[in-house]
């Protein structure tokens, strides 16, 4: 627990994997004096006061915004333009505005314009998560360690910047600021394209419709398994995240289809050479994402595999 909170209210819009996660953490940590929020439907506002986990849990957006010194909107990004003007009227003077969207530019062009003069726009992303939403699928430990990215538009005041990374910071996160386009670039290769990749594969090998009622789940194992999970990614998220960076995640594909074309190549002209060099450079890749801490090094992602029992003689 910190000692002294970093700010008095902190209000949450939306209350699924990142904003149960956040509050869960801000909890933990003692980051906030005070917790309030709310989200879209009346069932995750009931099920939010059943947790108790905040202070409390408001009707409105406008209410939960109210007095509020942060206020962070954990929404799909096709939603934060429109919640930003519904809360402007609403927020603080002096107020830190933020956001947990997986992209940035869009955002700011979303949001900006309905934020008024007298608050702080910090726009940011954490780029930590799971497959799993809803109000139950938070964590406190879910930010420790990630990355949180914030992306302040030009001209924007140094110090609400530093009292947000120290907000970031207190749940564990490691925070870079870059400029919302770059993060959209970068984010489009590391994140947006693994996951069109994803939900290409599992939805080509659901089409062999008479192979995945048997083959496919029965030898998941062997590499698929790992792309079902990331295509069990909620469908809202990501319609937005493609929808909101269509111009980086389409300039990557274009690379990654050439690559893919030079792979193909490859195994028609039965170029094991070529084969062997792309294996062992990505190989070297994996190593170096594991050393920096971003993933475990145990074997199969730290699955247990239960032990070989002795059969009876
Ligand atoms: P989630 O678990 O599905 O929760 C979404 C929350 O937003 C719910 O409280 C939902 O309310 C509310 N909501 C949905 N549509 C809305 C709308 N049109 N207007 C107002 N509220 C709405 O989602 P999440 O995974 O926390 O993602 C939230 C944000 O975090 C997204 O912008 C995403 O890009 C970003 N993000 C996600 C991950 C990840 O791995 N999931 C990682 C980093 C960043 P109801 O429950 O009442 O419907």
């Amino acid at each position: 627990m910190s000692a002294v909170p970093i700010f008095r209210r902190v209000a949450l819009i939306g209350f699924g994997l990142i904003g149960g996660s956040i509050a869960r953490a801000v909890r933990a940590q003692g980051l906030a004096s005070e917790i309030v929020t709310t989200a879209r439907s009346e069932k995750t506002r009931a099920r939010v006061t059943e947790l108790g986990i905040v202070d409390r849990v408001l009707e409105t957006n406008a209410e939960a915004v109210n007095d509020a010194d942060l206020v962070i909107l954990c929404i799909p990004v096709g939603a934060c333009g429109p919640v930003a003007q519904e809360i402007a009227p609403f927020l603080k003077a002096g107020a830190i505005v933020s956001d947990v969207g997986s992209v940035k530019g869009a955002i700011v062009r979303e949001m900006a314009p309905h934020l008024p003069g007298h608050v702080h726009f910090v726009p940011a992303h954490p780029v930590a998560g799971t497959e799993h939403s809803g109000p139950d699928s938070g964590f406190a430990e879910l930010f420790i360690n990630r990355w949180c990215i914030l992306t302040p538009p030009e001209g924007t005041d140094p110090m609400p910047v530093e009292t947000l990374r120290a907000f970031w910071a207190g749940m564990g996160a490691k925070v870079e600021i870059m400029t919302p386009d770059h993060h959209d670039l970068v984010l489009a290769i590391t994140s947006h394209l693994p996951h069109l990749i994803a939900y290409t594969i599992v939805g080509t090998a659901d089409e062999l419709a008479q192979v995945t009622s048997s083959e496919v789940i029965k030898f998941s194992a062997g590499g698929f398994r790992d792309f079902t999970r990331i295509a069990a990614s909620d469908p809202t998220m990501w319609r937005d995240v493609f929808l909101n960076n269509k111009e980086a995640v389409l300039e990557m594909l274009g690379t990654f289809n050439e690559d893919l074309s030079k792979l193909t190549r490859a195994i028609r002209r039965n170029d094991g050479e070529a084969l062997f060099e792309h294996f062992t450079r990505t190989r070297a890749i994996r190593r170096g994402i594991v050393e920096i801490g971003q993933d475990s090094a145990a074997p199969d992602f730290g699955r247990p595999h239960p032990p070989l029992e002795k059969k009876a003689e």
